[in-house]
C-alpha cells in the first residue's frame, strides 16, 4: 500500500486508537494511526502522576472485543494504577502487532477535505500530507491539558509539573516545599502521595469537589463472579446500562424513604468503593435538588467526621452545586491527608493568587516559596484536541469556527460540512460520563459498519444533513434539560475553560438509549445522513429521537409491564384499573386547602373538589374537567394536575366529576359541564372566590368539555369567562385525522382505545355535533382567550391542532402550545417527568394572563 494515500487516517493511539486499527485491518481497510506520543495507552501513557488510578473498576474498564484477553489478563486490583492500564494497552497493541501501524510522535496538524478528490489530506508535525478518504479523531476527551490561566507562571524558576503531562522518570518530592493548585480528580488523587514525602505541603482550591473513598484491593467479589459466570450477559447489561456499568439503576426517591434509612443506604454505597454507587442510591439525585441534597449533605457529613479541624473541613465541603454534576472523584486518603501537619489548605476564593513569582506564589496577603509547583489544573476536555487541529471541510470553514458557540455533532460522531470525518466520544455523545471503554468499543464498531456499508453500497461520502444534527442538538438539549447539570461551572459544561462555550458537552440520555439510538440510525439505512458515491446519492433525512427521553423511559418501562390494553376491559374494570394507577403517583404539590363538595348538574347532584391556594383571597376560580374519555375518571382523578395548576397560577380550581358514560352517554357530560359552571359563578362569593374572574380548562375528553362548555357560556347568556386552557382536548369525533395513524400505537392512549371511548359515548350520528365535537361548531368567534397545548405523539394532535388554528381564524386570542416530544398523557404526571415542567409553568402563567 501506499503509505502517503490510505482508506483511514486515525489521530491517536490511546484505547480507541488501538481498537480501530485492529478493526479496520481485520476488515480489509489501508490505515495509518498518527500519534504524538512514543507508545500507545494515550491517557495512561500522558498521565503518570502518582496516585493516577482508573476510578471504574477493573471489572469493568477493560477491553471486551478480544475474549482471550479476559483469560490471559489479571488485573491486581480493582482500580488499576497508570502503569499496569498502561502495560495492558503495550499488551494489546503488541498481542495484536498495532505498533506496526501506528507512526509515534507525529503530531496532525491540519486537515482539509477535498471536494474533487473526496478526500481528505492529513498534514504531520512531520511535513507529511497523507490523503484518505476516511479521517477519524481518536484524539481523547481529556488529552488536552488546559493551560493553567494564573498570573506570572512563567516567571517560576523550580520546578513545575503538570498532572496531565507528568515525567516519564517520576518525580521525588521528598522534603520539599510543594504547591498543588487544583482539586479535581488528578489533584485529589495525587495530593495525598505527593504529602507522603513533601516536607510542606500547600493544596489550592478554587472549588471543592465530592470524594468518595476508593477503598482500594481486590476486584469486587460480586462484580468479578458474575462477569465471570456469563461473560456475554454481563457485557450486554453493561452496553445497554446508563454509564457503561451494570448497575441496576434505583426505583426509591430519595424522600421516599426515613432519613435513618437513607443514610444507612448511602452508607452501604459508601462502602462500595464505586465511583457510580452513591449517585445510584436513589432514583432522583440527577434530577431533583432537594433529592440531590440528601446525597450532598451524607459527603459533607463524612468529610466532617474525618477532617479535624472544622473550618478546612468546611472549606473542603462543596456546596452550592449539586453531587455529580461536576465529575465526582475516588480518592485514597484524601480528606485524611488534611490532619497532616505539614498540609495547609489555601481558599482561592478569600485568598486568590495574585502572581505566581519567581520562587513561589502570592496570594491573599501571603508571599511564600515553593521548591516545585504542581499544576493539576485538568483539561480542555472533549473539543480541545479535536479543535487544535486545523481542521477545514467543505467550503474552507474550519470545525473551529463551526464550533464557536459549541460543538454541533450528529451522534457526536459526525458534523455536517465536514464529509467522512468521524469522531470517537465525541461532543454529543456519552463519552465523559460513561465508562469509556464501552463507548469507545460502540463508536469503533458503529464507524467500522458504516464503512463497510459504504464500500459495499458502492458509496465514497457520508455527511450528517443539517436536519438530522438540529434534531441531534435538540435531542441533546432535551435529555440535559431534565437534569441537574446545566447550573454548574463544570468542565462537562466547559466552564473550566475561559471563553469556551456553555454547553453541556456530552450527552446525558445514558449509553444504553444512546447505543440503541445509533443502531436504529444504521438499520434504518443510515438516517439522517446523506451517502453518495459513483452510483449517485442517497439522501434519507430525518431527525432519530424527538420524545422526551424521560417519557420514553416510561413508554419502555410500561411496555415491559406487559399489562392489558384497557380496550380489552369493561369500563367497570377500566375505572377500577385507572383509580389503582392513580393510587401510585405521587400526590403533586401542597396547596391551601383541598375541600370536597356537592353542586347541581343538569341531572342531579355532583361531587366537585375545590383547591385553594395558600395566598388569600379572593381568587379567580378555574372550573376543571378530568380527562378519562368520558368513561373513568373523577374530581380527584387528576389531583396532581389541579394542584400543580393551583399552587403555580395561584388560583382556585374546582374540578367537576361529570356524569360518565356508558351509563351516561352523550350529551350528559356536556351538560353537566356547563351547569357545574354556571353553579360556580352563581356561587363563587359565597365560596370566598371571585365571581369576575372565571376561566375553564379540562385535559383529554375535559378539554372537549371544557371547550364545549366555553361554547354554551358563549350561546346561552353566561357566565362571561375570562379565558379556557384545553390541554390535549378531544374535539373531533367525526372524522380521522393524520395523528390518528401516526400516533395510534405505543403511546398510552391508542387509536382504538380513543375509538372504545367514543364508542362509549356518543353514537356516530352524534360525533357531528358540536356539543360532542367543538371543532365542528359553524361559528368560533366570540369565544374567550385560549391556551390550547397539543402534544407531539398524542393520536388527538392533530385535532387540538386545528381547533386552536380554528379559534385564532375567527379572531380568539389563542396561544398555542405544540409541546415537543410529549405524548397525550405525560404532561399531566406531575412530579414524575421533568420535561412536563415547562409546559405546565405555561399553562400556569396562561392562567394568570387570563385573569390579569
Ligand atoms: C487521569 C484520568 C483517569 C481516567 N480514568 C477513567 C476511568 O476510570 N474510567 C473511564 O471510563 N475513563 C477514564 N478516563 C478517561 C480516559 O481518557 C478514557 O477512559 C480513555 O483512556 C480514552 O481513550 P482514547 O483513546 O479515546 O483517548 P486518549 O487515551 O486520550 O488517547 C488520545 C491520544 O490521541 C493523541 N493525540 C491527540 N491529538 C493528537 C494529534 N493532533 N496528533 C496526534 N496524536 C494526537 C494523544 O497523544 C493521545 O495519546 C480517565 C482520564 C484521565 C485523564
Amino acid at each position: 500500500m501506499s503509505r502517503s494515500d490510505v482508506d483511514v487516517v486515525v489521530v491517536g493511539a490511546g484505547f480507541a486508537g488501538l481498537y480501530l486499527l485492529h478493526e479496520l485491518r481485520e476488515h480489509g481497510f489501508t490505515s495509518r494511526v498518527l500519534e504524538t506520543g512514543d507508545d500507545v495507552g494515550g491517557t495512561w501513557y500522558w498521565n503518570r502522576y502518582p496516585g493516577a488510578r482508573c476510578d471504574i473498576s477493573t471489572t469493568d474498564y477493560q477491553f471486551t472485543w478480544d475474549p482471550e484477553l479476559h483469560d490471559e489478563w489479571t488485573w491486581s486490583e480493582k482500580h488499576a494504577t497508570q502503569p499496569e492500564i498502561l502495560r495492558y494497552a503495550q499488551h494489546v497493541a503488541r498481542k495484536h502487532d498495532l505498533y506496526s501501524g501506528i507512526d509515534f510522535e507525529t503530531r496532525v496538524t491540519g486537515a482539509v477535505w477535498n471536494e474533487d478528490s473526496k478526500k481528505w489530506t492529513v498534514t504531520t508535525s512531520k511535513g507529511e500530507h497523507i490523503t484518505c478518504r476516511h479521517y477519524v479523531m481518536a484524539t481523547g476527551c481529556l488529552s488536552m491539558p488546559k493551560e493553567p490561566d494564573i498570573p506570572g507562571t512563567d516567571r517560576y524558576q523550580g520546578p513545575v509539573h503538570v498532572t496531565g503531562r507528568w515525567p516519564h522518570e517520576g518525580v521525588d518530592f521528598t522534603g520539599q516545599r510543594v504547591a498543588v493548585i487544583g482539586t479535581g480528580s488528578s489533584g485529589i488523587q495525587s495530593i495525598p502521595l505527593i504529602a507522603e514525602q513533601a516536607a510542606e505541603l500547600v493544596v489550592f482550591q478554587r472549588t471543592p469537589n465530592f470524594s468518595v473513598p476508593a477503598l482500594n484491593g481486590p476486584r469486587p467479589e460480586d462484580r468479578a463472579a458474575r462477569l465471570k459466570q456469563d461473560r456475554a450477559t454481563y457485557e450486554a447489561e453493561a452496553r445497554l446500562s446508563t454509564s457503561g456499568v451494570p448497575v441496576v439503576p434505583s426505583t426509591t426517591p430519595a424522600l421516599a424513604v426515613a432519613p435513618d434509612t437513607a443514610r444507612e443506604m448511602m452508607e452501604a454505597a459508601w462502602q462500595r468503593g464505586e465511583l457510580l454507587a452513591l449517585g445510584a442510591t436513589f432514583m432522583d439525585v440527577g434530577i431533583s435538588r432537594t433529592a440531590n441534597e440528601v446525597v450532598s449533605e451524607f459527603v459533607r457529613s463524612k468529610i466532617r467526621s474525618i477532617v479535624k479541624d472544622p473550618a478546612t473541613a468546611e472549606l473542603l465541603s462543596p456546596r452550592g452545586y449539586p453531587f455529580g454534576t461536576k465529575r465526582p472523584c475516588m480518592d485514597t486518603n484524601y480528606y485524611e491527608t488534611f490532619n497532616l501537619p505539614h498540609v495547609r489548605l489555601v481558599d482561592l476564593n478569600s485568598s486568590p493568587i495574585r502572581s505566581i513569582t519567581e520562587t513561589g506564589i502570592d496570594f491573599g496577603d501571603e508571599s511564600k516559596e515553593f521548591d516545585s509547583i504542581v499544576y493539576a489544573t485538568g483539561f480542555d476536555a472533549m473539543t480541545g484536541a479535536i479543535v487544535a487541529v486545523d481542521i477545514q471541510g467543505r467550503d474552507g470553514i474550519t470545525l473551529k469556527e463551526k464550533w464557536e458557540n459549541g460543538p454541533l455533532t450528529y451522534l457526536g460522531l459526525t458534523s455536517v460540512g465536514f464529509p467522512n470525518l468521524f469522531m470517537i466520544t465525541g461532543p454529543g455523545s456519552p463519552s465523559v460520563l460513561s465508562n469509556m471503554m464501552v463507548s469507545i468499543e460502540q463508536h469503533v464498531d458503529w464507524i467500522r459498519d458504516t464503512l463497510i456499508a459504504m464500500r459495499d453500497g458502492g458509496f465514497e461520502t457520508i455527511e450528517p444533513t443539517p436536519l438530522a444534527e438540529e434534531g441531534w442538538r435538540a435531542h441533546c438539549e432535551d435529555c440535559a434539560s431534565i437534569t441537574l447539570f446545566q447550573d454548574t461551572n463544570s468542565w462537562y459544561m466547559g466552564a473550566n475553560v475561559p471563553g469556551k462555550p456553555r454547553v453541556l458537552f456530552p450527552y446525558i440520555g445514558g449509553v444504553g438509549r444512546y447505543r440503541r439510538i445509533c443502531d436504529e440510525v444504521m438499520a434504518r439505512g443510515h438516517l439522517g445522513f446523506e451517502l453518495s458515491g459513483a452510483g449517485g446519492t442517497r439522501r434519507n433525512d430525518g431527525v432519530v429521537r424527538e420524545i422526551q427521553p424521560d417519557v420514553e423511559s416510561v413508554l419502555e418501562m410500561m411496555a415491559t409491564l406487559g399489562l392489558p390494553p384497557i380496550e380489552a376491559m369493561s369500563p367497570v374494570e377500566a375505572r377500577a384499573f385507572s383509580e389503582a394507577s392513580s393510587a401510585v403517583r405521587p400526590p403533586g404539590p401542597a396547596v391551601g386547602e383541598m375541600v370536597d363538595g356537592t353542586l347541581p348538574g343538569a341531572a342531579g347532584p355532583l361531587e366537585y373538589r375545590l383547591y385553594r391556594p395558600a395566598s388569600s383571597g379572593p381568587h379567580p376560580v378555574v372550573v376543571y374537567f378530568h380527562g378519562g374519555g368520558w368513561v373513568f375518571g373523577s374530581h380527584v382523578s387528576d389531583d396532581p394536575l389541579c394542584r400543580d395548576l393551583c399552587a403555580q397560577a395561584d388560583v382556585a380550581i374546582v374540578s367537576v366529576n361529570y356524569r360518565h358514560a356508558p351509563e351516561d352517554r352523550f350529551p350528559a357530560a356536556a351538560l353537566d359541564g356547563y351547569a357545574a359552571l354556571r353553579w360556580v359563578a352563581a356561587n363563587a362569593a359565597s365560596l370566598g372566590l371571585d365571581p369576575t374572574r372565571i376561566a375553564v380548562a379540562g385535559w383529554s375528553a375535559g378539554g372537549n368539555v371544557a371547550a364545549v362548555a366555553a361554547q354554551m357560556a358563549r350561546d346561552n347568556g353566561g357566565p362571561e369567562l375570562c379565558g379556557q386552557l384545553l390541554l390535549t382536548p378531544v374535539t373531533d369525533g367525526s372524522r380521522q385525522h393524520q395523528s390518528h395513524t401516526d400516533n395510534a400505537e405505543g403511546y398510552i392512549l391508542t387509536k382504538s382505545l380513543m375509538e372504545w371511548f367514543w364508542n362509549h359515548y356518543a353514537d356516530p350520528a352524534d360525533r357531528s355535533n358540536p356539543l360532542a365535537s367543538p371543532l365542528l361548531a359553524t361559528d368560533l368567534s366570540g369565544l374567550p382567550p385560549a391556551m390550547v397545548v397539543t402534544a407531539q405523539y398524542d393520536p388527538l394532535r392533530d385535532e387540538g391542532d386545528a381547533y386552536a388554528e380554528a379559534m385564532r381564524r375567527a379572531g380568539v386570542l389563542v396561544e398555542h402550545l405544540r409541546a415537543k416530544g410529549h405524548t397525550h398523557t405525560s404532561i399531566t404526571m406531575v412530579d414524575m417527568l421533568p420535561s412536563g415542567v415547562p409546559p405546565r409553568r405555561a399553562m400556569a402563567a396562561a392562567l394568570r394572563r387570563f385573569f390579569g
